[in-house]
C-alpha cells in the first residue's frame, strides 16, 4: 500500500504529540515504574553519598563499636563484583519461639539514594542500649536487617539499573503477577540470604520498607493492581501509613502503586515480601533534594511503628 505523504505527515504530528503528552505526564511521576526507563526521565534523588566502599567501611566500624549487637554480612557480589552488604542488628537470643524480623532496604535504584538508609544502622545500634521501643523490640528477640545499598554498581554510577541494565525492582518472583524473577545476582542473593537466615533462627519477616525517590509517597501491595488486600492485611498497612504521616509528613501520599501513580509494575520487592514472607511491606518514595533533612522524623517513625505494631510473633 502506498502512503499519502500528507497522511504520513499527519500521523507523524499525532505520534509526536502523543509522545510529548506522555513525557509531560511522566514528569509528574518522576520515580520508578516504567515511564522513567522508557523515556529516560531523570529521577535522581539529588542527594549524593560517599563512595560505596566508605559506607561499607563505616558499617564495619559500627560492628566493632557494637560487637554484641551489630553484624555486617556480605551476602553476595553484584554484577560488577562489589560486595553486597547487609547489617543485622539483634541482641543475643535468649528467647525461643517464632521471633519477629524487620527489613529495610535502600538504593535498589542506584540513583535514588536518600542518606536515610545508611544512617539508620547506627541509630538502631545506639537505641539498643536505651529503654525505648527499639531497645524493647531487640530485648524481646526482634531483629532488624538493613541493606542500605542494594544496587552498589548503580549507586556508584548514579544509574537506576544494575551493570547489566536491569531494573532490579522488576526482578522479584511474584506469583500473583506471574513473574518469575530472582535472575540477577543482586536480587537472588538477597532473597536467598533472607530465606535462609530467617529459617535458621525461626523468624517471621513482619515489616519491610524499601527506600526510593522521589514521589513523596508510601506505597503498599500490590504494585500491579488496585487495592485488593484482605481487610486484616489492609489494616496493618494503614496503621504504618498513619505512623508515617504523623512523623515523616502529613503530605505523604499513600496507596497502591496503580492508585497513586496510575500505572502498574510487576516483580517488585514489596510484592515479593508480602506474598512470599507474609510481611506488611512498603515502598517509601522520598522527596527530591531534601529527604535527607528528615532523618530525625524517620527515626521517630520507626519508634512509633515498633511501639504500635502488633507483631504476630512476639
Ligand atoms: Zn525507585
Amino acid at each position: 500500500m502506498r502512503h499519502n505523504p500528507l497522511t504520513m505527515k499527519y500521523l507523524l504530528v499525532i505520534t509526536m504529540s502523543a509522545f510529548l503528552s506522555i513525557t509531560a505526564k511522566a514528569s509528574d511521576f518522576p520515580d520508578d515504574l516504567g515511564f522513567k526507563s522508557l523515556f529516560r526521565i531523570d529521577s535522581d534523588s539529588g542527594i549524593k553519598g560517599p563512595p560505596y566502599q566508605k559506607i561499607v567501611d563505616e558499617l564495619k566500624e559500627l560492628e566493632s563499636t557494637f560487637p554484641e549487637i551489630v553484624n555486617v554480612i556480605e551476602y553476595g557480589r553484584s554484577v560488577g563484583g562489589r560486595p553486597l552488604t547487609i547489617v543485622k542488628i539483634q541482641k543475643k537470643l535468649t528467647i525461643e519461639g517464632k521471633l519477629p524480623a524487620i527489613y529495610i532496604g535502600g538504593s535498589i535504584h542506584g540513583d535514588e539514594y536518600l542518606n536515610i538508609e545508611d544512617r539508620l544502622p547506627k541509630w538502631f545500634a545506639e537505641q539498643s542500649e536505651q529503654k525505648g521501643p527499639v531497645g524493647n523490640f531487640l530485648e524481646k528477640g526482634g531483629v532488624i536487617y538493613i541493606a542500605p545499598i542494594l544496587n552498589p554498581d548503580g549507586y556508584e554510577k548514579r544509574s537506576r539499573t544494575n551493570d547489566l541494565g536491569i531494573d532490579l525492582n522488576r526482578d522479584f518472583t511474584v506469583i500473583e503477577a506471574q513473574v518469575e524473577g530472582l535472575k540477577q545476582p543482586e536480587t537472588s542473593a538477597l532473597a536467598f540470604f533472607l530465606e535462609e537466615d530467617l529459617k535458621k533462627e525461626g523468624r517471621k519477616l513482619e515489616i519491610t520498607m524499601d527506600y526510593h525517590c522521589c514521589i513523596g509517597a508510601l506505597l503498599y501491595p500490590w504494585s500491579f493492581k488496585g487495592p485488593t488486600l484482605p481487610s486484616e492485611q489492609l489494616i496493618k498497612h494503614l496503621n504504618i501509613v498513619e505512623a508515617m504521616k504523623s512523623t515523616v509528613g502529613g503530605e505523604i501520599k499513600s496507596g497502591t502503586t496503580p492508585t497513586i501513580l496510575g500505572y502498574s509494575a510487576k516483580g517488585t520487592s514489596k510484592d515479593f515480601y508480602y506474598e512470599h514472607f507474609g510481611a506488611t511491606s512498603f515502598t517509601f518514595e522520598g522527596r527530591r533534594n531534601r529527604e535527607d533533612k528528615y532523618f530525625d522524623e524517620h527515626t521517630k517513625m520507626w519508634d512509633l511503628i515498633l511501639q504500635r505494631f502488633e507483631f504476630t510473633s512476639i
